[in-house]
C-alpha cells in the first residue's frame, strides 16, 4: 500500500499549491483537480516512477504509451546533451538541414513497412496528424482532383487534439467542445467485436465493418473521398483490436475506389505490437502513416509522418512549395534523441524481445491472472499493449451504469496500490515499457488482480 499520510509533505504541497494556481492541464476538470491536488512525480527508473511521497509505483502505461526504452536511459539522455552542446537548435525550413534531422528520416525509413520512405516532421501526434490531413488533400489536388477531399474516419478512433485531430477523431466529447469542427470529414463504426458485435462472429463482424467503409465511399461518391484513416488498433478508444480479416477488406475496398490509406501509428508504431509499425501486425498497406510517442521513447517531444513514394513522388515532380510545417520540424536535439532510440531499439533487438519473448508472455499471464475474475468480461490485446471490459454480468456482458465509473473506481485503487492502469470508461488498459521484464510483468498482473477485488468490493 502507498503511504497514506494525513497531509502530504510540506514539498508536496508547495507544488500542488503553485500547479492549482496557475497550471491548466490537459484533459482535465481544473475546478476538481485543485481541490484534490495533482500528485506529483519526481523521478523514474526503468519501469518504475516514485511520487513526492516517497511511494514507488510500476508503470503501466509506459507514461502515455511512450516510454518504451524505461525512465533511466542513459544513452538517450547523452544523445541529447551533445546535440546540445553541438547545435541546440537550427530550423530547417529555408533549404537548410543538419545530420541529426537527415539521419534520423534514413533511420525511419529503414523500418517502415513498404515504401514509405519520405519523412516530414513534426513535434507531436496531433501536428502528425495535421499533416496527413493537409498533405492527402494537397496530394488530391496536385493530380487534379481537387473535390477528393473527404477523409473518413471511425467513431470511438483518437487522432490527437488540435481543430484537426479532434474533428477527425471520433471521440463524442471532443466534438462538443471548440465546435465547429473542420469540415469534409465522415465517420464508420469502430470495429469493436466484444462490445458491438451482437452475435456475429469474429470474422462476420470483422466483414461487416469494413462494408461500413464502402457504404460510405459510395454514400458520399468514390470520386470524392481522399482517405481512410484508422489507427492499426484503438489506443486511446481503449484497445481495441480490430477481427483479423477486417484491415484486408479494408484494404481490397480502398484499392477499389482509389482511396488513400492513412495508418495512425502514434500508438502502435515502434515495437508496441511485436513490429516496428502495426501496420506489419495487421497486414497494413499504408500509403501514409503518422509515428510519435516511442519514436523518441517520449524523452523529448518530437512526430513524423512517413510518406510513401506515391505521394512524395507527386510532390516531388510538381515542383510547388508544400505550404506547411513547424518551426521546430526536425528539431536537432529532439531527432538526435530519436535517432538514439530506434538505434538502442535495433541492437537491444527490442521489436523481436516484444515479438518472441515478453509480449507473448505478457498476453498469456494477463488472461491466466485475470481473465476469471468475475468483473473481466474480455481481455483483448497483442504485444504489449491490451484493454479488458469491466462488467456487471460476464454472461450477458451488461455494463454498470455510467455515472457508476467503474473504471475510474478501479484506477484509483490501482494508484492507491502502487500500480499505472488507465481507465478508459468501462475499460482498463495497459501499454507498458517494452524494456519490462517477466517479475515485473507478474508484479502488474498481481496488482491488477487485487484492485479487481478491491473494486468489487467496492462496487458492492
Ligand atoms: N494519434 C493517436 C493514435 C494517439 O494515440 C495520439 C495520442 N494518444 C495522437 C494521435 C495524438 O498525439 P499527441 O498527444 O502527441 O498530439
Amino acid at each position: 500500500m502507498l503511504n497514506k499520510t494525513q497531509s502530504p509533505s510540506a514539498k508536496t504541497l508547495a507544488v500542488q499549491c503553485m500547479d492549482a494556481e496557475h497550471h491548466m492541464h490537459p484533459f482535465t476538470n481544473t475546478g476538481a483537480l485543485n481541490k484534490k491536488g495533482a500528485r506529483v512525480i519526481t523521478h523514474g527508473e526503468g519501469v518504475y516512477l516514485w511520487d513526492s511521497e516517497g511511494n514507488k509505483i510500476i508503470d503501466g502505461m509506459a507514461g502515455l504509451w511512450c516510454v518504451n526504452l524505461g525512465y533511466n536511459c542513459q544513452e538517450l539522455v547523452d544523445a541529447a546533451h551533445q546535440q546540445m552542446q553541438q547545435l541546440p537548435f537550427y530550423n530547417t525550413f529555408f533549404q537548410t538541414t543538419h545530420a541529426p534531422a537527415a539521419e534520423l528520416a534514413k533511420e525511419i525509413a529503414s523500418v517502415t513497412p513498404g515504401d514509405l520512405n519520405h519523412i516530414f516532421f513534426a513535434n507531436s501526434g496531433s501536428e502528425a496528424i495535421d499533416t496527413i490531413i493537409r498533405m492527402v488533400r494537397q496530394y488530391w489536388c496536385i493530380k487534379g482532383k481537387p473535390y477528393k477531399n473527404i477523409l473518413i474516419s471511425r467513431e470511438n478512433a483518437y487522432h490527437g487534439s488540435t481543430v484537426g485531430g479532434a474533428s477527425l477523431g471520433g471521440m463524442s466529447g471532443m466534438h462538443k467542445q471548440g465546435a465547429p469542427l473542420l469540415p469534409g470529414i465522415e465517420r464508420i463504426r469502430q470495429p469493436y467485436w466484444y462490445g458491438e458485435a451482437g452475435d456475429m462472429s469474429e470474422e462476420e463482424f470483422g466483414i461487416a465493418c469494413a462494408k461500413a467503409l464502402e457504404d460510405k465511399i459510395l454514400a458520399v461518391g468514390p470520386e470524392n473521398v481522399a482517405a481512410f484513416i484508422g489507427e492499426p488498433l484503438q489506443g486511446a478508444g481503449g484497445v481495441i483490436v480490430p477481427p483479423a480479416n477486417y484491415w484486408q477488406e479494408i484494404q481490397k475496398i480502398c484499392n477499389k475506389y482509389d482511396v488513400l490509406i492513412a495508418a495512425d501509428e502514434v500508438i502502435c508504431g515502434f515495437g508496441r505490437t511485436g513490429n516496428w509499425f502495426g501496420s506489419q501486425t495487421f497486414g497494413i498497406q499504408p500509403d501514409i502513416i503518422s509515428m510519435a510517442k516511442g519514436l523518441s521513447s517520449g524523452y523529448l517531444p518530437i512526430a513524423a509522418v512517413a510518406v510513401g513514394n506515391r505521394i512524395a513522388h507527386a510532390f516531388i515532380e510538381h515542383n510547388e512549395d508544400f505550404n506547411h510545417g513547424f518551426t521546430y520540424s526536425g528539431h536537432p536535439v529532439a531527432a538526435a534523441t530519436a535517432l538514439a532510440t530506434i538505434r538502442l531499439m535495433k541492437s537491444r533487438k527490442l521489436v523481436e524481445y516484444v515479438a518472441d519473448d515478453i509480449g507473448p508472455y505478457f498476453q498469456a499471464k494477463l488472461r491466466e491472472t485475470l481473465a476469471d475474475h468475475p468483473l473481466v468480461g474480455h481481455i483483448e490485446g497483442v504485444g504489449l499493449v491490451a484493454g479488458m471490459a469491466l462488467v456487471k454480468d460476464k454472461a450477458s456482458k451488461t455494463l454498470f451504469p455510467s455515472d457508476m465509473d467503474i473504471g475510474l473506481i478501479c484506477r484509483d485503487h490501482c494508484f492507491n496500490n502502487g500500480l499505472i492502469m488507465r481507465a478508459v470508461g468501462s475499460r482498463m488498459v495497459l501499454s507498458p515499457p517494452l524494456v519490462i521484464n517477466r517479475s515485473e510483468v507478474d508484479e502488474i498482473c498481481d496488482k491488477a488482480r487485487l484492485c479487481l477485488d478491491l473494486t468489487l468490493k467496492s462496487v458492492k
